[in-house]
Formats: structure tokens, C-alpha cells, sequence
């Protein structure tokens, strides 16, 4: 299996080489040749573990890396880390199916990739012989940034910068980066929005005289997000296995269809459905769920992309995007790869900031149905849920949730709602949709008091943040970046 890019070039690279470079050289997205059918049936994959699973599904697309060296990777991420040995649990809330991504290190979906990435990544290295550091640096709206700084944190031959916009994540997610401990991390707040940070984070990684500053001093850059091949593989698995689940435990019959309703930002989870589905699995829809950040959802309205609008911030901060990165290997799809046709489009969205699917063009665009919830939809959701069935669901899972309940009401296939943070990570947003008497300032007062209205207890990802240091406090201006990647190595 080889990757291109979804802008063109003739040059294919294996899995392993397209891990290190994170994104092509000429700004596209690495994206495999073909999507490969997975090899066994269903019922089999229904007695498997999530481990189990993951080796099934990443064989296929890592091809350069060796049994041995595959399984080593998924043993030392799919652990104890995780706080349920089924890793991704599908549990049944009232009439709903809620698959749990968040019973990894820091309660939220991201850990499902990042687990992986480090041990994908420096398996890499070693195979290709590269004896650089690599400098991973990344732009996060929240959840990916801890995500990685838990995953890379004292990783032997890496380093990690992780920008985030200063009041644009939520407390406990700037409490869960400031104390990150390690002696490779750090973390830096930046006074501007999360597009200004993935953008200034885009320019460095293309930068050339930056990147000869970090060869000179042994280091090449790589990337943590959504876009590298190293997390969006991994996101596959969990759509295979809870498939699997379903038909396991009798929900839905083998070969039934089923839709995935998916909170989305950067479009990596729901491609990840894309592929699953693309591999053999049979999902119906997939249903696209945004905040009022809604350019998703106007994109499948009308064919249209277009991020020149104000951006808001929402009470779900990590969807909060204007600039969907993953959407391009959809794109890129759809056109039956065609990778010059992908390519000026996205100089389209460079130039003017939109770009217009022609009408036919738009192969599997109908794949998706776009749905978003304002604000007051995604608190009512958060209230109705618990007040229904005593299950308490965070900012993210509620826009899905709502856009669930809208969905059915005209196809009722059967459906997942994938659940992406534990709602112990949006303490002021999901108590306020509650009972607003039970918001205050102080967080750990604010999980106790969610313990008690979830039964679920506090999670060790929240009560140890109460004592620990504040490691971090750095902040820049988006011209500053660069300066603090400098100083950095
Ligand atoms: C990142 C994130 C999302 C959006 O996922 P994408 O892959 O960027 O679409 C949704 N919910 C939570 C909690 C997240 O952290």
C-alpha cells in the first residue's frame, strides 16, 4: 500500500514515510491509493477484541511495518491507559446507541489515535533509519493538544510544542495542558483563534528556512494532527468494532445498515467512518453534526465551501472550526481522485476562501447529510437526555445527540452517536443545561456534583489536576510563534 497526495506529484510513499512527513511537500494530504476490503467477515470480527480488531484493519493500510512490529504498537497503546478493557464501549441510553471514545487518558476522543501515534511514529523513524529528533507541533482547539502532550510526553528521541488559542479552550482543558509534566513538552496559549494557530502552525511546517534551523540542530518536524495518516488510520477501527458490537449483541443483524452520527471539526472522525464504510462495512449515512460554526453544514446544502463568515465561540469548543482540514481527502475522492482538480479547488479556498463542488462531480457526497444545533438546541439536548434517561452527555456529544434525534425522524435505519468527550470536560456547559444553580467556579465542586447527577464517579483524569503545578505559562501572538519554536530547540 502507498499513499500520494491529494494535490498531485507522482511520488508515492510508503505508510511509514507518510507517518514522518505528517503532510506532503506540496501542502496536499497523503491519502492510500485505494481503500482496501477488509479480509474477514463480520461474524468473525464480533468475537474479537478492540486489539484484535485494530490489527485487522491497520494491516491492510501499514503495510511496510511488520506483524511483529504492528502488534508491538497497538499492545503498548490499546493498555491500561484506558480506564475499560472494551476500550471503545457502545452503550444503549433510552432509544439511543452512544459509542464512548472517551475512556482514554484525557477523557476524550482524540486519546483513540494518539495512543498509537508515538509507537507508529518511531517505529517509522527506526525503520527508515532517520536518526533525527523529530518536533511535533501542533495547533489545538483543545482536545487534541493534551491528547498528544500525554501521548509524546517523555518519548524517548521527540519533542512537543502545542499551541492553543488563549480563551478559546475550556478551564479544565487549559488545566490539563499548563501542568503537563515532561521534559520534551511545551505548551503555549496564543492570543488569536484556533484557525490563526493551525494556520501560522501550517506556514512553519512549509517554512524552509525554519526547517533548516531544526536540521541543523538534529530535528525534523512532524505533525500530530488530524491530517497524518498515523491518526486517521487508527480512527477507522472503532467504526469496525462497534459494528461488530452491534451485531454482537444482537442490536442489529450482519449486513444490516447502520448510521453513525458524528460531532465534527477538522472532518478526521467522520472520514475515518468514510473509510470503515468504504472497506466493506455497511453504513448507511453518515450524519455530519456541527455547532453553529455550520460551514459543514452549508457545504452539504449547497456544494459550497465557503469559511469567509465570522467565527463563533461555541460551547463546544473543538468543533469550533471554520477550516475543515480532513474534508480535503473527501473532496479529493469525490472527484474520482483526481488530484489537479482537488488541488484547484483548494487554491480556491486559499485565494477566496470557498471553492463549489460542480454538481456530478460530487461522487459519495450523498454519503452525508448535514445537520447543526445552535446553542440552546445543544443545552436542551444535554437537559432532555438526562431528564429521559439519567445519562449525562457532554457539549459535543449533544450536537450529534440533537442532530440524531432530527435524522430519525425521516429514515429510521439504525444509528450510532459518537460520543467524543466525557462531560467531565465541559463541567460549566453541562451543569448550566441541568441546573444552573450548580455552576460555580470552583471545578472540583463542579464534579462532585456531577458525579452525583451521572453516577458516574470522578474521573482520575480531572481529580488529579487539583494538585498539580502550573508548568506552563507562556503566552505569544501568532507573529510570536516562531520565535517560541526557536527557542524551543
Ligand atoms: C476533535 C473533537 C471533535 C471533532 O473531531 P474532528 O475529527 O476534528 O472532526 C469533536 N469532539 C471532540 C470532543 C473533539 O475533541
Amino acid at each position: 500500500m502507498n499513499y500520494v497526495s491529494t494535490r498531485g506529484g507522482t511520488k508515492k510513499y510508503s505508510a511509514s514515510e507518510a507517518v514522518i512527513r505528517g503532510l506532503a511537500d506540496d501542502g496536499g494530504l497523503f491519502v492510500p491509493e485505494y481503500i482496501p476490503s477488509l479480509d474477514i467477515p463480520v461474524s468473525m470480527l464480533a468475537g474479537m477484541s478492540y486489539k484484535e480488531t485494530a490489527y485487522e484493519v491497520m494491516k491492510l493500510f501499514f503495510t511496510d511495518y511488520s506483524e511483529e512490529e504492528l502488534k508491538r504498537c497497538i499492545d503498548n497503546a490499546y493498555d491500561s491507559k484506558f480506564d475499560t478493557g472494551v476500550i471503545a464501549p457502545v452503550v444503549k441510553r433510552g432509544d439511543s446507541f452512544y459509542l464512548e471514545l472517551f475512556h482514554g487518558r484525557t477523557i476524550a476522543f482524540k486519546d483513540m489515535a494518539l495512543s498509537i501515534l508515538p509507537h507508529l511514529l518511531t517505529c517509522a523513524l527506526h525503520k527508515n533509519n532517520i536518526k533525527d529528533k523529530v518536533l511535533i507541533m501542533t495547533a489545538t482547539s483543545g482536545d487534541t493538544g493534551k491528547a498528544a502532550l500525554e501521548a509524546f510526553a517523555d518519548i524517548e528521541g521527540t519533542k512537543i510544542i502545542v499551541f492553543y488559542p488563549k480563551g478559546g479552550v475550556s478551564r479544565i482543558q487549559e488545566r490539563q495542558m499548563v501542568t503537563q509534566k515532561g521534559s520534551n513538552t511545551k505548551v503555549v496559549g496564543v492570543t488569536g483563534n484556533f484557525d490563526d494557530c493551525q494556520s501560522a502552525v501550517k506556514r512553519m511546517f512549509s517554512d524552509p528556512a525554519l526547517g533548516e534551523e531544526l536540521a541543523a540542530r538534529g530535528y525534523r518536524f512532524s505533525s500530530a494532527n488530524s491530517i497524518n495518516i498515523g491518526r486517521l488510520i487508527p480512527q477507522i477501527v472503532y467504526y469496525v468494532y462497534s459494528y461488530a458490537q452491534m451485531v454482537d449483541r444482537g442490536y442489529i443483524q450482519e449486513n444490516d445498515k447502520l448510521n453513525f452520527t458524528v460531532p465534527t471539526g477538522n472532518f478526521g472522525n467522520i472520514l475515518a467512518a468514510f473509510y470503515a464504510r468504504q472497506m466493506g462495512i455497511p453504513i448507511g449515512k453518515l450524519i455530519c453534526a456541527s455547532n453553529v460554526n455550520k460551514v459543514l453544514y452549508d457545504f452539504f446544502q449547497t456544494g459550497t465551501y465557503d469559511k469567509n463568515r465570522d467565527f463563533i465561540l461555541t460551547s463546544s469548543p473543538s468543533m469550533d472550526i471554520l477550516i475543515s482540514s480532513n474534508l480535503e481527502r473527501l473532496i479529493y475522492h469525490s472527484l474520482g481522485d483526481d488530484a489537479a482538480a482537488n488541488a484547484a479547488l483548494m487554491n480556491d479556498l486559499a485565494q477566496k476562501g470557498s471553492y463549489t463542488v460542480a454538481g456530478t462531480s460530487g461522487k459519495y457526497l450523498d454519503v452525508f447529510e448535514g445537520i447543526y444545533a445552535t446553542e440552546e438546541q445543544v443545552s436542551d439536548t444535554i437537559r432532555s437526555v438526562y431528564e429521559s434517561c439519567g445519562y449525562v452527555i457532554d457539549t459535543h456529544t449533544a450536537v450529534a445527540a440533537y442532530a440524531d434525534g432530527i435524522y430519525r425522524q425521516k429514515d429510521d435505519t439504525a444509528s450510532v452517536i459518537v460520543s467524543t468527550a466525557s462531560p467531565y470536560k465541559f463541567m460549566s456547559s453541562v451543569l448550566g443545561a441541568i441546573d444552573a444553580g450548580l455552576v460555580s467556579d470552583d471545578d472540583f465542586a463542579m464534579a462532585e456534583e456531577l458525579s452525583k447527577l451521572s453516577k458516574v464517579p470522578v474521573p482520575a483524569a480531572v481529580t488529579k489536576l487539583k494538585d498539580a503545578a502550573i508548568l506552563h505559562d507562556t503566552v505569544c501572538t501568532v507573529e510570536g510563534m516562531k520565535e517560541q519554536v526557536r527557542g524551543f530547540i
